[in-house]
């Protein structure tokens, strides 16, 4: 009997169930994109780092209209002036392509180095729902040597919390008053709502013994003490997929649709701003992250 070309059945069944697994896990990438949960920089150089995953089989045409703002004719525009055929996947680019795509990249969406030396004042911030409460938790429990800031908030207790262990609950009149007197670090309205701010005279007594502190506040704090203090370390957590922070979102079940819809916006706001921090934490599991966070405040 003359011997078949086709692949036995069960490869082409096996065959299929991995290219659709594989599209699926490149439509995750360029939904992790458009979402600002990675940036772009960070999808090529996994591309770069390993040209048989899902991130180096993306073609370049889908990598660049994964990008916020970036459409067809504005992709086409790009990969002609990068000299750049649009069949390329990532994977495959030639090393000057790389660069040209990487100086092109990092001239649209800059990220920060890391600085130098190390700051004993660690700011861990992110977007909602990414878990930086339970992974600050866990590094008060664990890594006592560092001190974990106790902030002020106009905000009530809720059950189980203690008055200057979680925070110094206040009311509006006091926390005026300790804005006027200087009393805090920084400080900010959060999620339109209440106010929230870091102490600082703890956070100065413990600098000066030379320990470190960790402040896990929003984003609009980490940008405040990075204007106070240039040289503190600022630490992004973030969820590992957009589908993930959702379903933390969601799975917390504590806020109405309406309310969640916000909070989704503002993440992708929030997300947007990583390339201002010195470090991106990814919170896949909290105590791999919340280790990883420690060894940078160390
Ligand atoms: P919650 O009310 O759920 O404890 O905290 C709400 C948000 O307030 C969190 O995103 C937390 O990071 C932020 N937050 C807590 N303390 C401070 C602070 O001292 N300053 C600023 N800017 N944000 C804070």
């Amino acid at each position: 009997m003359a011997e078949s070309r086709t692949p036995p059945e069960v490869d082409r069944v096996a065959a299929s169930r991995r290219a659709v697994a594989a599209r699926r896990e490149r439509a995750a990438l360029k939904k992790d994109v458009s979402m600002r949960v990675i940036t772009p920089q960070e999808l090529l150089r996994r591309a770069l780092a390993e040209p048989a995953s899902p991130a180096g089989a993306m073609r370049v045409t889908e990598f660049l209209t994964s990008i916020p703002a970036i459409g067809e004719g504005k992709r086409d525009r790009i990969l002609k002036d990068l000299e750049i055929s649009p069949v390329k996947r990532l994977g495959g680019l030639g090393s000057r392509q790389r660069t040209q795509l990487r100086r092109f990249l990092d001239g649209r969406w800059p990220e920060i180095e890391p600085r130098g030396g190390r700051s004993r004042l660690v700011v861990l911030a992110g977007p909602t729902a990414v878990g930086k409460g339970t992974v600050a938790a866990h590094i008060k429990e664990h890594h006592p040597e560092i001190h974990l800031s106790v902030s002020a908030t106009t905000r009530a207790p809720r059950p189980g919390e203690v008055d200057g262990e979680h925070y110094f609950f206040v009311d509006d009149a006091e926390f005026d008053r300790m804005v006027e007197a200087g009393e805090l670090l920084e400080h900010a309205t959060v999620h339109n709502a209440y106010r929230y701010g870091t102490p600082r005279a703890p956070i100065e007594r413990v600098l000066a013994d030379g320990r470190t502190a960790l402040l896990e506040i929003d984003l609009q704090g980490a940008r405040q003490v990075r204007t106070a203090d240039p040289s503190a370390t600022l630490v992004f957590l973030l969820p590992p997929s957009w589908d993930e922070l959702v379903h933390r979102l969601v799975g917390r079940g504590t806020e109405g649709a309406e309310e969640r819809t916000r909070r989704l916006r503002t993440a992708k706001t929030e997300l947007a701003s990583q390339g201002e921090f010195d470090y991106r934490v990814v919170n896949d599991d909290v105590v791999r992250a919340a280790d990883e966070v420690a060894r940078l405040a160390r």
